[in-house]
């Protein structure tokens, strides 16, 4: 059990004013740590730690934020094993999947690292010269969710880093130890007071998303959640990326070959255990392939050994949380009421854990609640189609729009169609990929802005015009 993790409050270790709160590993319910819980007065020091740390470091040069940059990825790879262990213990996923999280969290950052900021001249005459600049915001707030605690927490520090702004993080009350390690790590290579910590649920959350001293907020969590942010940040009007939910659709095309889509289906279907933003959340399968793809994924999906995450040979976690695996089985009884077939699955394990097999549900359409809710965990429906027309009006349905995708051998065909799909992403023969170089964001109610990329960077910035007479 982890009881040693502190606060990072100007570069300096704190425990929690307001005591400290239990994590609890979803793989068996032992506590995993304990975390040290901010008080209200902890927040006010961290967000003025940071605007005294960002006064310094907004003039600071590009090669020193790349620096900085390459010296956090050097120090979460030199604590990779620890880190992937914490991410294991508190969020549930397995270990190799844990490791692939914090391989990830040091790609970015040697990725954000590599970016530069653009200048561009929009007129160069004999009267002017006009340039687009951009410039440091000052102090980021970033909040986070339990899914992929590490990797979100550093999407969110190294291109507020990189545009030379100070932050403040918090990381979910379900998953913070992971973050808080990590910021730990981070003050070993930082400038002091640059990079603070503060920990909690919704009620320091909703100060930080109101408080007058942050500039910028980045936000990934639930659509919910998010537009309570979007009131909350209006009193100084805080810049604001928000990364929300997504009820992410895939149409099979009718010439696609199950044999050949069946596994990237299922591992974007249920990677994380289905407990990804960008997860293939809704199947939409032309009646003559139906039958063939559900016997498919049914067959991968009893293939998984469920376990413990730091047991060798588990291939399938538990879900993070009971609350969110009481939602898992109210939309499978849901579906069940309304004449779905679960094909796999669809019982939780009785062992302790928080454990829930992968679940295929045929024999379900649009109104059912496991249809048009997104699931957020182990459980996939296939709604069956006649009509290609129908299939894209029914995947527009939703209110949320993140991710999409289209599979199949034509690719022209399948290429039209990704084209109809509202949604920020749309993969062809995939699904759920990020990548650090390319843009990624919602549409609809899945999100404002955009993470990675430059286009991702440039939301840490504040443009500039910058007009000379001559
Ligand atoms: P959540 O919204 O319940 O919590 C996210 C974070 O917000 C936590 O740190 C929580 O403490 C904090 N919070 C809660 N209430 C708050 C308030 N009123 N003000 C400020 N902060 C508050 O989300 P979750 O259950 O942790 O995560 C699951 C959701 O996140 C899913 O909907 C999923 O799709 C979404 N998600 C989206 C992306 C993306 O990139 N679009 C990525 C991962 C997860």
């Amino acid at each position: 059990m982890r009881n040693d993790i502190p606060l990072l409050i100007a570069s300096r270790r704190e425990t929690g004013e307001s005591g400290t709160f239990e994590v609890r590993d979803p793989g068996d319910e032992s506590v995993a740590g304990l975390c040290p819980a901010a008080s209200p007065a902890q927040l006010e020091r961290a967000v003025a730690a940071a605007e005294a740390a960002f006064a310094r470091f907004k003039d600071s040069k590009h090669d020193e934020r790349r620096a900085l940059l390459h010296a956090i990825a050097d120090r979460i790879e030199a604590h990779a094993e620890e880190l992937a262990e914490l991410v294991t213990r508190e969020q549930g996923k397995p270990l190799p999947l844990a490791r692939f999280e914090v391989g990830g969290a040091a790609a970015w950052a040697r990725h954000a690292a590599s970016l530069d900021i653009p200048e561009t001249v929009l007129e160069d005459s004999e009267e002017r010269r006009i340039v687009l600049c951009h410039r440091p915001l000052g102090v980021v707030g970033s909040i986070t969710p339990w899914n992929w605690p590490l990797l979100i927490a550093i999407w969110h520090l190294v291109p507020a880093l990189r545009a030379g702004n100070a932050v403040v993080m918090k990381p979910s009350e379900l998953t913070p130890l992971s973050t808080l390690r990590l910021v730990e790590l981070v003050n070993e290579v930082a400038p002091r007071g640059l990079v603070n910590s503060v920990s909690g649920g919704a009620e320091i959350g909703s100060r930080i998303a109101a408080h007058e001293g942050i500039r910028k907020l980045v936000f990934t969590g639930s659509t919910a959640t998010g537009q309570a942010i979007v009131h909350a940040g209006a009193g100084n009007l805080k810049r604001l990326t928000l990364e929300l939910g997504g009820n992410d659709a895939a149409i099979v095309l009718p010439d696609a070959d199950p044999d050949a889509i069946a596994e990237g289906l299922f591992a974007t279907a249920f990677l994380n255990m289905g407990q990804t933003c960008a997860a293939l959340k809704r199947l939409y399968v032309p009646e003559s392939l139906h039958d063939a793809i559900a016997e498919r994924l049914a067959g991968i999906a009893g293939r998984q050994v469920l376990g413990h995450g730091l047991d060798s040979g588990t291939t399938f976690g538990p879900v993070q949380n009971p609350v969110q695996l009481a939602k898992v089985e109210a939309l499978v009884a849901d579906a069940r009421a309304r004449g779905g077939r679960v094909l796999c699955g669809g019982e939780r394990l009785a062992r302790d854990g928080y454990f829930y097999p992968p679940t295929i549900v045929t024999h379900v359409e649009d109104g059912a609640r496991l249809v048009d809710e997104e699931q957020f965990g182990p459980v996939l429906p296939l709604v069956r189609y006649r009509d290609l027309d129908e299939a894209v009006v029914r995947a527009n349905r939703s209110e949320l729009g993140l991710g999409g995708s289209v599979w199949g051998q034509d690719i022209e065909l399948a290429e039209r169609t990704a084209a109809r799909l509202e949604c920020g992403t749309v993969w062809i023969n995939s699904h759920a990929e990020v990548m650090p170089h390319v843009p990624f964001g919602g549409a609809k109610r899945s999100g404002v802005g955009m993470e990675f990329g430059v286009e991702g960077l440039l939301e840490y910035t504040q443009t500039q015009v910058v007009h000379r007479k001559k």
